[in-house]
């Protein structure tokens, strides 16, 4: 990988990496699509990252779909491909994490212990391997891209972070891979996330800034739906996920499957 992205730099082309786990959808085609409008080379890497995952979490029964991802990329004008196994990305007697402090810290920080230490490794594997000038991330996952932004930052990566709008469903919910996990009433019930952030959305827009009002909206609209159970619902700054701001976000169970979404307040909700 490194060798082509250096041959590819040696011509003076720029290389745009989209770092994905697979399952592909079109919020992952929305990145691929900007990094192809910035980019002469556009790398995807597909890696579902061991180490991000908790030890109750989804890691072995993530979808993991080559046949359909290499459908869905062979129309989308991407140039490579890169998709190392486990033991190359973290060969035997591996031991070095990278840990970002501050903006990892709350909500998935809490709800996830060593998600974004997981992250933040494999990112700065991938960033090593590829050497890209820009990588694309979403919105989707706000606070992995503020702690991905932090991380360029902090480890000097000549790498311009940037971060594309959140891929929704007609009906409003967020595009995930995790949405295939969704029965039929789960599927129904997964609408509270985007229907709550639109409400909450409404409500600033007739005035309502105080982030506590805010969150009662969030957590009145999630507490309606049986099948959900709120993990967390803030409304923070979104760059430091700390309170106070207008991003607001949320993570929710939605049966045995948990789901994030999040919308910046001050402005109106698509759709
Ligand atoms: P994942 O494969 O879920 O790790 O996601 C890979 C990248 O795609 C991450 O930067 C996500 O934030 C981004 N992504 C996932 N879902 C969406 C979506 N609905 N809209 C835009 N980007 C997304």
């Amino acid at each position: 990988m490194l060798a082509a992205s250096r041959r590819w730099h040696a011509q003076g082309l720029k290389v745009g990496l989209v770092p994905t786990m697979g399952a592909l959808h079109a919020g992952h085609l929305s990145l691929i699509e900007a990094a192809r409008g910035e980019n002469a080379i556009v790398v995807v890497s597909i890696f579902v990252n061991p180490i991000q995952f908790g030890p109750g979490e989804d890691f072995a029964r993530y979808p993991r779909e080559p046949a359909h991802d290499a459908d869905l990329l062979s129309g989308a004008g991407v140039d490579a491909i890169y998709r190392p196994s486990v033991e190359v990305m973290y060969p035997a007697g591996s031991a070095t994490r990278v840990r970002v402090s501050g903006v990892a810290d709350p909500l998935e920080g809490v709800a996830r212990p060593g998600h974004f230490e997981g992250v933040a490794t494999v990112v700065t594997k991938l960033f090593t391997a590829v050497e890209p000038d820009r990588a694309y991330f979403g919105q989707k996952d706000a606070q992995q891209a503020a702690v991905v932004k932090r991380l360029a930052r902090d480890l000097d990566f000549p790498i311009e972070i940037r971060v594309c709008a959140t891929a929704r469903e007609a009906d409003g919910l967020a595009l995930s891979s995790r949405n295939a996990y969704l029965g039929p009433d789960e599927r129904k019930a997964a609408l509270a996330l985007s229907s709550a952030l639109r409400l909450a959305a409404a409500a600033h827009a007739a005035g309502e800034h105080r982030p506590e009002q805010l969150r009662k909206v969030l957590c009145e609209r999630l507490g309606a739906e049986p099948l959900a159970q709120v993990e967390y619902a803030e409304v923070v700054d979104p760059e430091t996920f700390r309170p106070r701001g207008s991003l607001a976000v949320l993570a929710v169970g939605i049966g045995k499957t948990s789901l994030i979404d999040n919308h910046d307040l001050s402005k109106v909700f698509p759709g």
